[in-house]
């Protein structure tokens, strides 16, 4: 048996939707599903504004530009998290300020955040990771005093709950992500969340070149091309309509590797916080001592077994494209440490239960080989 670490499932009216427009020539970024998609995830998060763009990654640059962040500002990002995050900062011309992770859930530590802020912070960027919330509290409670915005990456918790909020619909502005492997998918695909009407106006335009309204090919801005193809959309939306069910996929997986996994001796499952509900949109694991060897090797003997796993991301200050900007920070020894002993395993929507079985079988086979 092969197992994948992710594949996705297609409704049949996500498919449904892709032919029409395919059928009726409504295949760029005009269209009838652009505005449902938008509206439909608006709802969904229970927000004024959705504005959807090409990916996680643009939707996070262009919700740090609609804030007119740029060159001599920084912003207060984990250094836990997927590239993009910090990418989305660089891109402005600001500075990241990196923040240690939080042993447990893996998001940014926030009781180191008081020390990082200066007069030039101009945005915390908490990232909720692998389906888990960050402790949002205290970010918003410090970024209101301080007058600091705060720009959700929610590309891996859609329908994660902290303290019965919806993720991605706290901060300022919240970006998710739609690439193949996330709980929503377009394929390629992403989506700004706000209810401040001046910032959807502000990142409406910088997405879509800032063309002066009523006035085209006259741009009040340096705006992008971020525009979500109909395509898109309508795959998106087909999507949605079944998130609850896809949840409760998520939650079936990561309640059932729990449970298989857990008296597994040097092997760290995932610890939900008593504020959030996880959607376990990757079920993320630590490899400990005891276990007896290491991540690696542990990750080597499963793919022996056709296992696909993911080790966890790197130290973003480590990164060579990081390091060739002379940015110098850290160390982080939270962060550094779950990269040397984190990944996940096959997490995705078409998981089966007998996949799942022998996954869990797999991993008890190669415990007892350690251990005896
Ligand atoms: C996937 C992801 C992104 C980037 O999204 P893309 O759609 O791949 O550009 C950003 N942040 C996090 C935490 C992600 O997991």
């Amino acid at each position: 048996m092969r197992v994948p670490v992710n594949e996705p499932v297609i409704t049949d009216e996500a498919k449904r939707n892709v032919l029409s427009a395919l059928e009726t020539g409504w295949i760029s970024s005009a269209g009838a599903y652009i505005g449902e998609f938008e509206n439909a995830f608006a709802s969904y998060l229970g927000v004024k504004h959705a504005i959807a763009t090409t990916s996680g990654t643009t939707a996070l640059h262009v919700a740090l530009a609609a804030l007119d962040i740029g060159p001599g500002d920084e912003v207060i990002v984990p250094d836990f998290t997927m590239i993009a995050s910090v990418y989305a900062v660089l891109y402005t011309g600001a500075t990241p300020v990196f923040i240690d992770a939080e042993p447990e859930t893996f998001c940014l530590d926030t009781t180191k955040l008081p020390s990082l802020i200066t007069e030039r912070t101009k945005a915390i960027m908490p990232v909720h990771l692998f389906g888990h919330p960050a402790d949002m509290d205290p970010v918003l409670t410090l970024a209101q005093e301080r007058g600091i915005a705060v720009v959700e990456d929610a590309a891996e918790v859609h329908g994660a709950l902290y303290k019965g909020r919806l993720c991605g619909s706290m901060g300022d502005l919240g970006c998710f992500s739609f690439y193949g492997n996330k709980i929503i998918t377009t394929g390629e695909g992403g989506m700004v969340v706000t209810n401040d009407d001046a910032l959807a106006r502000r990142v409406r335009s910088l997405k879509d070149l800032a063309h002066v309204p009523g006035k085209r090919f006259t741009h009040e801005a340096v705006g992008f091309n971020y525009r979500m193809t109909n395509l898109q959309a309508g795959l998106g939306l087909g999507q949605l309509q079944h998130i609850d069910a896809f949840l409760a996929h998520k939650r079936w997986m990561g309640e059932t590797y729990t449970q298989c996994l857990k008296e597994i001796r040097g092997l760290r499952t995932p610890i939900t916080k008593v504020y959030a509900t996880n959607v376990y949109w990757m079920y993320a694991l630590l490899v400990e001592d005891e276990f007896g060897i290491s991540r690696d090797a542990l990750c080597e003997r499963l793919k022996e077994r056709e296992i696909d796993t993911r080790d966890f991301f790197l130290s973003s200050a480590k990164q060579p494209s990081i390091r060739a900007l002379g940015i110098e920070q850290g160390p982080f020894p939270v962060s550094e440490d779950l990269a040397r002993r984190g990944f996940y395993l096959p997490s995705g929507l078409a998981l089966t239960q007998e996949q799942l079985d022998y996954v869990c079988a797999s991993i008890e086979a190669i415990a007892h080989d350690v251990h005896h």
